[in-house]
């Protein structure tokens, strides 16, 4: 685990709502725009923000250590446990313990996932509440590879978890490549909303401007139903 902390979620449908995230560590891509790079790093800590203060922790984490974590948080207050990273389903052994466990807590249970790793899915599916998947064309990545086969494996092993997708745009982000991310999700998952988030800058890579936001929205709404531009809200609110 990279960080165990209670926050706004801060992307995505179910933005603005209290969240407890479980960051993992370790990610099998490297996309241009990464806002945990120091999640990529499987070694390190881990570091607790429990509400009777910080702690850091050794990894690995065992499950029990987790959940006695855990334990210092309200589902009441956050009814969602948002599982992210870096990439959690490189973890499909661990999160096949914790998952039935959290939910033992009554917490609802939602995966952000980069979509490329079908095969963790089936022996989890029955645990998900929502899958919040991104869409990475190959311009996101830093070494330019296409994970869209990846990703079609991925929506197709779905099944019926319910499921939005998220596609970061940038500046140099084109029609092109939003039309396939939106025609690729519009096949695999036709019930499917798709948020167009805009990067926030960093490192060199800059947001989109207004005029670019509405044409890329129209080039997605000529696929997909439900498509809405979202920023990462948490990053204008200051939180974690
Ligand atoms: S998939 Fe997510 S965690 Fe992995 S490099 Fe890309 S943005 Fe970072």
């Amino acid at each position: 685990m990279s960080e165990i902390f209670s926050s706004l979620q801060g992307e995505g449908l179910r933005v603005g709502e209290r969240h407890l995230f479980l960051r993992f560590r370790g990610c099998n891509l490297r996309c241009r725009y990464c806002d945990t790079p120091e999640a990529l790093r499987e070694q390190g800590p881990c570091r607790a923000r429990l509400p009777q203060g910080d702690r850091s922790q050794d990894n690995p984490l065992g499950v029990e250590e987790l959940l006695r974590a855990v334990a210092s948080f309200s589902p009441r207050l956050n009814p969602w446990v948002s599982l992210t990273g870096g990439e959690p389903l490189l973890w499909d052994g661990f999160l096949g313990e914790l998952l039935p466990q959290l939910r033992r807590f009554g917490y609802r249970t939602y995966l952000e996932t980069n979509g490329t790793l079908a095969d963790a899915l089936p022996a989890l599916l029955r645990h998900l509440d929502l899958v919040a998947m991104d869409l990475k064309p190959p311009s996101a990545m830093t070494d330019g590879q296409d994970v869209f086969p990846a990703h079609e494996a991925f929506l197709d092993g779905l099944g019926e978890v319910p499921l939005f997708a998220k596609l970061v745009v940038a500046l140099d982000t084109n029609v092109v490549e939003v039309s396939r991310a939106a025609s690729v999700l519009a096949r695999h998952a036709p019930r499917a909303a798709l948020v167009l988030q805009p990067v926030t800058p960093r490192g060199g890579v800059r947001s989109p401007s207004s005029a670019q936001l509405l044409q890329l929205a129209a080039a997605a709404a000529r696929h997909v139903r439900e498509v809405r531009v979202i920023p990462q809200v948490h990053r204008h609110l200051g939180l974690p």
